[in-house]
C-alpha cells in the first residue's frame, strides 16, 4: 500500500485489501489513522511516521488478532509519501518457536534441558536477590541422579532405559506445583527449582520424587521400580550465582550417593569441605600414578616361638604433592570407587616385585610380602595370571606373595571367591583372611575357604589388657585355625604383655608398633638386616 503525506491511501494491492479487510474504493483517498484509529501509537505508526519524518526504511513485525495473523511491514519513502510492503511471517514465526523449544528441551523427555535449566536458576537467583520475598521462604535446587541407571540400561537394553525416563518426566511433571521448575540436565539427572519454598517442604518434595519412582514403571512389557539419590541446596541470603548454587546440589547429591544409604541429603558447610576435599581427591587420581606418587611402607611380621622374621604388610602411601603424606583412611576409598582401581592391582604387585628384587640385590633375604585386595580386585578376572606374569617378569617366585582380602569381599560372591583362592592356592600363592573377627565370622564359609593364614583384628589385640572375653575369643580363633590347617597373625600389637597373651594362647605371629612400625623400603631393609 502506498500513503501520501497527508496520511491518505493512494494505492492498495489485493492482499492489502484482504489483510486490512476492506474494499480499495472504501479505503483510497481515506486517512489511515482515520480509518484505522487503533492503530494509532502502535508500533506500526511509530515506524511509519519516522520513515516518513527521516526518509529511512523502516521494519516492525506484529501480531494482528483480527486475522490471528503475524506481519511484518517494511516501509519506504519516496516523494509522495511512503509505501508500505507487507508480509505474512506466522509459518516463519512458528517455526523459530519450535527451534527455540528444540534448543532449550531435551527431546526425550520434553522437559527443559541444561541450558534452559542455567537461564531459569540463573533468573531465579536474581529474582531471590531483590527484596520483596517472602520471610522465611527460600529457593531451593534439587538435583536428582538415578541409581544404577546405567545398570538398568545394560540390562534391559536402552529403548526401556529411554521409556523410563520418559515414564520418570511425566509422573515429575504431574506432581510439580505451579511455581517449581524441572529439568533434564543429564542422561540421568534431574533438576528441580522449587522456589518460595523451605527447607522441610524441599526435603518433603524430594521424598514425594522417590515414592515415585519407587512405584513400578512399566516399559516395552516390563516392570521396573527406581530409585534415586537426591542433593539439596538452599538460596538463603547469601548472594551466590546459579552455577555455584547448582554445584552445592550436586555435592550433597553425591554424598548421599557415596554414603549408600541416605538417598536424599541437604548441603551444609562441612559437608563442602569433606566432599569438596574427595572431589579434588578425585581428580588428583589422574595424576597420581604417572606421577609416580604412590609408595609402600612395609609392616615386619615376626614368630612368637623364636622372634624370626616371616615377612612383611606393604601398606599403601599417596605422597600428594600438596597435601603430604596421606594415609589409606584419607584416599583409599576415593581411590578403590575410581576408574584406578585395576590399575592400583597391577602397581601393587609390580612395585612389592620390583622392591623385593631390589632388596635381594642389596643381599637382604624377604620370606614373604602381603599385599591388601579390595573384594572387586580380588574378583577382577584373570587375578591368578595376573599376579603369575608380574612375578615372572621381576624373577620372583609366586611363593614370596600372600594375598590379603577381608570377610566382607569373600561373602559378596562366596562361589566366585572360592574358585579365585583355589586357583591362587594352585599357582603357589598364599592367601590371609584379614581383620578376622571384626566382620562377619560366619564361620560355616570358613570351612570351605582355602585360606593359608587368619590375621586376628588389631579389636581384639586391643582389647586384651582388660578382658577375659578378648582373651578367650583369641583362644578359640586360634583352636579353630589349627583345627583348620591355618596359621594365626594377630596385628595391632603394641606392647609385651599383649605379645606374650597371645603367645600363651597359640597364636604363630604377630605385626604391630611392639615390633616396628610401617618403614619405608630402604628402612626396612636396614631393620631386615639388623635381625
Ligand atoms: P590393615 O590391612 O588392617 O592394615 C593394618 C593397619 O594397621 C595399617 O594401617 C597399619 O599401619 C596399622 N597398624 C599396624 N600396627 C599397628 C599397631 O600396633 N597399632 C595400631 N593402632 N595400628 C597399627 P594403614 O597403613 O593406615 O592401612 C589402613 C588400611 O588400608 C589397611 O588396614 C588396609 O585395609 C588398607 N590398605 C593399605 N594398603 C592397601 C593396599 O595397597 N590396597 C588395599 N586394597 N588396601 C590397603
Ligand atoms: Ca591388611
Ligand atoms: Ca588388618
Amino acid at each position: 500500500m502506498s500513503i501520501d503525506r497527508s496520511w491518505r491511501f493512494t494505492y492498495l494491492n489485493h492482499t492489502a485489501e484482504r489483510y486490512l479487510q476492506q474494499e480499495r474504493q472504501n479505503l483510497l483517498g481515506r486517512d489511515i489513522w482515520q480509518c484505522y484509529p487503533d492503530l494509532v501509537d502502535s508500533g506500526y505508526y511509530r515506524v511509519y511516521q519516522q520513515t516518513a519524518a527521516t526518509g529511512l526504511p523502516g521494519r516492525h513485525t506484529d501480531y494482528y488478532a483480527p486475522l490471528d495473523t503475524w506481519f511484518e511491514a517494511r516501509s519506504f519513502a519516496h516523494d509522495d509519501g511512503i509505501t508500505v510492503l507487507f508480509r505474512d511471517v506466522t509459518r516463519e514465526r512458528e517455526h523459530a518457536a519450535q527451534l527455540e523449544f528444540e534448543a532449550s528441551h531435551d527431546y526425550l523427555t520434553g522437559l527443559p534441558n541444561r541450558r534452559k535449566c542455567m537461564e531459569t536458576l540463573s533468573g531465579a537467583v536474581a529474582e531471590a536477590a531483590s527484596p520483596g520475598l517472602t520471610q522465611g521462604a527460600c529457593l531451593a535446587v534439587l538435583f536428582i541422579d538415578l541409581d544404577q541407571f546405567k545398570e538398568v540400561n545394560d540390562a534391559f537394553g536402552h529403548a526401556v532405559g529411554d521409556d523410563l525416563l520418559r515414564g520418570f518426566a511425566k509422573r515429575l511433571v504431574a506432581i510439580l506445583e505451579p511455581e517449581f521448575f524441572a529439568a533434564r540436565v543429564g542422561g540421568d539427572e534431574f533438576v528441580l527449582l522449587l522456589r518460595n519454598t523451605t527447607e522441610n517442604a524441599a526435603e518433603a518434595f524430594a521424598h514425594a520424587v522417590l515414592r515415585e519412582l519407587a512405584m513400578p514403571f512399566e516399559a516395552c512389557g516390563r516392570s521396573v521400580c527406581l530409585s534415586a539419590s537426591i542433593g539439596i541446596a538452599l538460596l538463603r541470603d547469601a548472594p551466590e550465582s546459579a552455577e555455584a548454587l547448582l554445584s552445592r546440589a550436586d555435592t550433597a547429591m553425591y554424598a548421599a550417593k557415596s554414603s549408600g544409604r541416605i538417598q536424599v541429603c541437604a548441603y551444609d558447610g562441612a559437608l563442602d569441605r569433606g566432599m569438596r576435599d574427595r572431589l579434588a581427591l578425585r581428580m588428583d587420581l589422574r595424576e597420581a600414578f604417572a606421577a609416580n606418587q604412590f609408595e609402600l611402607h612395609f609392616q615386619p611380621q615376626i614368630a612368637l616361638a623364636d622372634a624370626s622374621p616371616i615377612g612383611a604388610e606393604a601398606l599403601l602411601r599417596w605422597r600428594h604433592p600438596q597435601r603430604g603424606l596421606l594415609m589409606p583412611h584419607a584416599f583409599l576409598d576415593v581411590l578403590l570407587e575410581s576408574p584406578y582401581e585395576a590399575t592400583l592391582v597391577e602397581w601393587l604387585l609390580n612395585a612389592v616385585c620390583r622392591h623385593i628384587g631390589a632388596w635381594r640385590r642389596l643381599g637382604v633375604s624377604i620370606p614373604r610380602i602381603s599385599l591388601n585386595l579390595s573384594a572387586r580386585q580380588l574378583l577382577c578376572v584373570e587375578l591368578t595370571d595376573l599376579i603369575l606374569r608380574i612375578a615372572r617378569a621381576h624373577d620372583i617366585s609366586p611363593a614370596m606373595l600372600d594375598i590379603e582380602v577381608t570377610e566382607d569381599s569373600l561373602v559378596s560372591d562366596i562361589e566366585k571367591a572360592t574358585s579365585v583362592l583355589a586357583a591362587l592356592k594352585l599357582a603357589g600363592i598364599s592367601t590371609s583372611l584379614d581383620d578376622f573377627g571384626s566382620g562377619y565370622s560366619s564361620l560355616g564359609y570358613l570351612v570351605r575357604l582355602p585360606i593359608d593364614t587368619l590375621k586376628i583384628d588389631k579389636s581384639f589385640v586391643r582389647a586384651l589388657a582388660d578382658s577375659e572375653k578378648a582373651s578367650a575369643i583369641i583362644r578359640s580363633i586360634v583352636g579353630l585355625a589349627r583345627s583348620l590347617g591355618m596359621k594365626t597373625i594377630a596385628e595391632g600389637v603394641e606392647c609385651q604383655h599383649q605379645a606374650a597373651e597371645l603367645k600363651d594362647a597359640g597364636c604363630d605371629a604377630i605385626q604391630g608398633y611392639l615390633v616396628s612400625r610401617p618403614l619405608g623400603s630402604e628402612a626396612f631393609a636396614e631393620f631386615m638386616l639388623r635381625m
